[in-house]
């Protein structure tokens, strides 16, 4: 082996990587040994010199190193084939009911760094490291050969990047040109996924099974569905035989397909509404009707900072929502603010049903579906959280 670049910690800052965290921050560091560039593989030790993993180093960025393992071995075309596959196998067997899933989930799949979603015949890429950027070549190969998909399409445009020194990057990598819309298959809904413009790689594919969920509740019932893109909760509560649905969003493009999604689904006989605009405020001219609300925001909290302004952001919204609730209705609320905890959120939600009045039992909670698995070790990786609530 060539020789690496190495990281060493400072006395005491081993123990987490011991265990597991893919993250070495800056702060950890005692020194590095060797020249080393944005992205480059380098070594990592502890202050007494053992040997702790592998992983892609990057001084520019806070975390300065993204551990890809805790073994002696090659970074190369066969590591990152191992780990693609068995990122494939699982999802193989569980993706019956969807043609569009996640394939790598970052380091929930033990590849910091990229994301890899399936649209049918398609495959979206994110590389938001100067490591992984270093792979993408081998990485488009790699998936060529495990997918054999129609085309390689790249998302690059995070703003991760630009804390690694990197600029947004998209286009094709490979195959051919993907059209505007890709139409997909998620429990026998049909949606059209603009993967080259839409938000995320196209589509909220995290809230499939949640989606799924609500279709259950939705016989005869009367939804709001705040925040909804491009319509995945009302399509599914559409297919579940929903009485009638009301979407809001600020997006008037998502809208536009949301509309679109209502035809293509043959749902245009249930009574819809399509408003645009800000939630917050609209909630507050809406009439106390509804059986079923959705909230599923853009993350509020995207720092540590924002929580408290996000924490009323989410308190406000839960607040009007419940207040909108018929008897006998349902909330599913959500948050995908990863600074947010469970412990927190659940905390919002319940003031915001007492300040409401109204008499509230919690159903369960809802989070990510099985192709956005999280590293046990790395519980910054755990995003969505859900609530079902039911008012008497
Ligand atoms: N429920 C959707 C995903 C929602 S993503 C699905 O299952 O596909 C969050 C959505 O909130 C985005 O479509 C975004 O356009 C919209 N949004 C963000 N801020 C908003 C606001 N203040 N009012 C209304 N919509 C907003």
């Amino acid at each position: 082996m060539t020789t690496l670049p190495r990281v060493i910690l400072k006395k005491g800052r081993e123990k987490s990587m011991l265990r597991g965290h893919p993250w070495v921050f800056s702060g950890a560091v005692a020194k590095v040994e060797g020249e080393v560039s944005p992205g480059d593989v380098g070594e990592v030790y502890s202050s007494d010199g053992q040997f702790l993993g592998l992983g892609h180093v990057n001084p520019r960025s806070q975390i300065i190193v993204r551990v890809l393992t805790q073994k002696k071995e090659e970074i190369g075309e066969n590591f990152f084939a191992k780990r693609i596959s068995r990122a494939a196998h699982f999802r193989g067997r569980l993706s019956g009911r969807t043609n569009a899933y996640r394939i790598i989930n970052g380091e929930g799949d033990y590849l910091p760094g990229l994301i890899v979603d399936r649209y049918g015949e398609a495959l979206v890429v994110q590389c938001s490291t100067a490591g992984m950027e270093r792979f993408k070549g081998i990485l488009t190969n790699l998936l060529t050969k495990e997918f054999q998909p129609a085309s390689i399409y790249e998302r690059s445009d995070v703003a991760l990047r630009k804390e690694e020194g990197l600029a947004e990057s998209s286009g094709l990598l490979y195959g051919k040109e993907v059209p505007e819309f890709i139409e997909i298959e998620e429990y026998s809904c049909r949606f059209r996924v603009n993967v080259r413009k839409g938000q995320k790689t196209g589509f909220y594919l995290d809230q499939r099974e949640n989606r799924f969920f609500l279709r259950g509740l939705s016989e005869s019932k009367k939804i709001l569905d705040c925040f909804c893109y491009t319509g995945g909760f009302s399509i599914h509560a559409g297919l579940g035989g929903a009485g009638e649905v009301t979407l809001v969003d600020s997006s008037e493009e998502a809208l536009a397909i949301a509309e679109e999604h209502i035809t293509l689904n043959q749902l245009d006989k249930i009574p819809h509404q399509l408003i645009q605009g800000d939630v917050f405020e609209i909630l507050r001219g809406l009439q106390p009707e509804y059986d079923i609300v959705i909230l599923d925001p853009p993350p509020f909290a995207k720092k540590k900072g924002h929580l408290p302004r996000a924490s009323r952001g989410y308190k406000d919204l839960n607040l009007s929502a419940f207040r909108l609730l018929n008897e006998e209705g349902f909330l599913l609320t959500f948050s995908c603010s990863h600074h947010m905890s469970w412990d927190l959120f659940q905390k919002i939600v319940f003031s915001a049903a007492l300040d409401s009045g109204r008499k509230v039992q919690l159903l369960g909670r809802l989070g990510h579906p099985w192709d956005h698995p999280t590293n046990i070790c790395h519980p910054e990786g755990e995003y969505l959280r859900g609530l079902i609530c039911k008012v008497l």
